[in-house]
């Protein structure tokens, strides 16, 4: 099977799969009973989260284990903005319309109880501009959230100019980072980020584990979002998964190189050299400078996609629009968004690679694409 989905889900690392078998094997303790095995679930647990601090340029007392990057959109949206009297006046949120499907879903949450939210629309070519969030930024604004790397498009938003915006205006501001985590640099403090969520298997951990940083956790009111007893400074109850844990931690350290070897390879750049002699129509979606090697969204308007999907399914996982949303019969909120009509958007391919892929495997796909 050739596997064109890496950012729906990055394959696991080899030496995250052997750690995850001695992990489960040896990391049985709960991290917070006093014994030896509760200590050594504990140091792992802390191992990793001070590798994630210093990767982001945070403390590590501001990073809370989630269960993945939904999970840490909406502890950094629920924790900051519930229960606290500061955002009693302040009930404004700026985001866009190019956001996960889960950022959308927590903002329509938060409308429900009283929120307005302003979704900035994209440039042509994906991209979230400062100016675009400065004229959506009120008096009233408690919080911008912006993707960093869009997942459909692999766009790259600015987010240090948009963070120095917020710090200027004084309002908080939210990153996903779960497309952009160790393959764009990340500081949180150049980049004025008072919140940022990550996840494991984007990056080729397992799933089920991932990380937010909340700047300043210890002195802030927060609202618990799992109430239990008090893991995670008492903001997500439960025992804390530390064979996950130990696993993201491998992955932290050995996802770098295996980026370094795919953006070596370049297979977009390959893929779109290869379509270039045929005659086949494309467009690329959010073509800019500012996009990621290892996401390609592509429109093949003269090519019925879902055929091509259903037709190779034996042999290639393949995205249309995004996987989160490819059950559904609605076109890509992101694809309209950057103006594609409902056929084009309904025409759009993503690949996404990993280091496992080579130019033999997109050569078979191009011979595939030739024959529908
Ligand atoms: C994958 C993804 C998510 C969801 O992450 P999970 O860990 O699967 O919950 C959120 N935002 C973006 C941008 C993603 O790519």
């Amino acid at each position: 099977m050739i596997y064109f989905d890496s950012a729906a889900s990055y394959p696991v690392l080899p030496e995250v799969l052997n750690c995850l078998t001695t992990s489960f094997e040896s990391l049985y303790g709960n991290s917070t009973a006093i014994h030896s095995k509760g200590n050594e679930a504990n140091e792992a647990i802390n191992a990793t989260r001070g590798d994630i601090a210093d990767l982001i340029g945070s403390y590590d007392s501001e990073i809370i284990f989630t269960s993945g990057a939904t999970e840490s959109n909406n502890i950094a949206f629920k924790s900051i903005l519930l229960g606290n009297p500061e955002f009693k006046e302040k009930r404004h949120i700026v985001t866009s319309s190019i956001e996960h499907k889960c950022v959308l879903v927590i903002c329509a949450f938060f409308k429900t109880i009283g929120f307005e939210i302003t979704y900035v629309k994209p440039n042509n070519d994906g991209i979230i501009t400062k100016d675009a969030i400065d004229q959506s930024i009120r008096p009233d604004t408690a919080l911008v959230s912006i993707m960093h790397v869009n997942n459909e498009l692999g766009t790259i938003n600015p987010i240090e100019e948009i963070g120095a915006l917020c710090f200027s205006k004084s309002v908080l501001f939210h990153v996903d980072a779960a497309q952009s985590f160790l393959k764009l640099p990340i500081d949180v403090d150049d980049m004025n980020i008072d919140l940022l969520s990550i996840s494991a298997h984007k990056v080729g951990g397992p799933k089920g584990i991932g990380a937010v940083y909340i700047r300043d956790l210890r002195k802030r009111h927060l609202e618990p979002v799992i109430h239990g007893a008090g893991q995670e400074e008492g903001l997500r109850g439960g025992t804390v998964a530390a064979p996950l844990i130990r696993a993201f931690g491998v992955a932290v350290q050995q996802f770098p190189k295996y980026y370094g070897k795919l953006k070596k390879n370049n297979l977009k750049h390959y893929f779109i050299s290869k379509l270039i002699p045929t005659n086949v129509e494309y467009i690329i979606n959010g073509q800019s400078e500012s996009t990621l090697l290892s996401i390609c969204s592509i429109t093949l308007p003269q090519i019925d996609v879902s055929l091509l999907i259903r037709a190779t399914e034996s042999r290639f996982c393949l995205a249309q629009g995004s996987a989160c949303s490819s059950q559904e019969i609605e076109p890509s909120h992101v694809l309209t968004a950057i103006g594609l009509s409902n056929e084009h958007a309904n025409k759009t391919l993503r690949l996404s690679f990993s280091h496992f892929n080579s130019t033999e495997e997109i050569d078979l796909f191009i011979s595939d694409l030739l024959e529908i």
